[in-house]
């Protein structure tokens, strides 16, 4: 999707693609100088929410620098951003995959680790991945299982066919 299609399809942004609005708030522009933006308020929650180092450190600066995991005991600053939604080789380009929270239905937002929770979070996410693999893999070999039990249909020779009708 192209950048401007993202911004008139953010669930956070009220702009539906009209020209001289606001691509945030969807305000008409007053200014002459401004083309995307109504304010820098607006530019910035936008980029807050969809340019990744923006969005990293206002993830930890939400997080106050601490480990979002239950009861961890890591030093503040020990922290590191999690795409709660694996981007599973999805990149880190602008987009509302880096939303700072989850969406109505819960999905995508980031969270702030420590190294070590983060590293066990990336693992489980990469097993998950795996596993989700490994089920389409047995699903695909059980298919061409089912497809060589078919007995191939032989090509009906046409004496035989003659034979039959001469009966
Ligand atoms: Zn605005
Ligand atoms: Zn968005
Ligand atoms: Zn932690």
């Amino acid at each position: 999707m192209t950048l401007v299609g993202e911004r008139i399809s953010c669930p956070l942004g009220a702009w539906r693609g009209e020209p001289g609005k606001c691509q945030l708030c969807n305000q008409l522009i007053g200014s002459s100088r401004r083309r995307t933006w109504c304010s820098n308020n607006c530019a910035r929650e936008w980029q807050r929410n969809h340019i990744w180092r923006f969005a990293r450190s206002a993830a930890k600066r939400r997080a106050k620098y601490h480990c979002q995991q239950q009861g961890c005991t890591a030093e503040r600053r020990d922290c590191e951003v999690n795409h709660i939604s694996a981007r599973n080789g999805g990149g880190y380009g602008p987009g509302c995959h880096h939303h700072l929270s989850p969406d109505q239905n819960g999905v995508g937002g980031l969270e702030v680790l420590c190294r070590a929770h983060h590293a066990k979070v990336t693992a489980a996410q990469a097993k998950a991945r795996a596993q989700a693999r490994q089920i389409v893999r047995e699903k695909l070999a059980a298919e061409k299982k089912t497809v060589k039990k078919v007995k191939p249909v032989r090509p009906v020779k046409k004496s035989a066919t003659k034979q039959k009708l001469n009966k």
